[in-house]
């Protein structure tokens, strides 16, 4: 069998992005067609709608909101933390389900970010950290890297 990998599902053409736009990557459809990937978007299973309000994560990154020293607020300053768990944890099952060792996932986004996320101030600064969800499936063993590590 094919080693099966989890990709962000707005980078297989999935309109799931908080503007209700995707983000489609040929490399991630190409493995999704090859059915060497599975494509889950973390922030609708864990319940949150699309359209939905942008949303950054407060005082850290995904380890800090792990650890719940850190939260997910969106535009509105709604804390939408326990939405974001919950979608990071619906992924991990699903990353444990198929098998999966690794994930590229899309890189800035507050669940999906590998190494670079926005800095919780809403300006569009970023900062080095990692998404919810990106933190979480670390933290299980599972390699995750951005699509711009990906190769060509
Ligand atoms: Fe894409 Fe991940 Fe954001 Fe879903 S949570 S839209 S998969 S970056």
């Amino acid at each position: 069998r094919k080693p099966i990998r989890l990709v962000s599902a707005c980078m297989t053409g999935t309109p799931c992005r908080y503007n209700g736009q995707a983000k489609p990557d040929p490399r991630v459809i190409r493995l999704v067609e090859h059915q060497e990937a599975i494509a889950v978007c973390p922030e609708m299973l864990g319940g949150l709608s699309t359209p939905r309000r942008p949303a950054e994560i407060v005082g850290g990154d995904g380890d800090d909101v792990l650890d719940g020293k850190a939260r997910v607020i969106d535009e509105s300053g709604q804390d939408v933390t326990e939405a974001f768990l919950a979608g990071a944890h619906q992924a991990l099952k699903l990353a444990q389900a198929a098998g999966a060792r690794e994930a590229i996932l899309k890189e800035f986004s507050p669940s999906c970010g590998c190494a670079t996320i926005y800095d919780g101030t809403f300006s569009g600064k970023r900062q080095a950290g990692t998404g919810v969800t990106a933190a979480l499936l670390r933290r299980y063993g599972i390699t995750v890297r951005s699509e711009l590590a990906l190769e060509e």
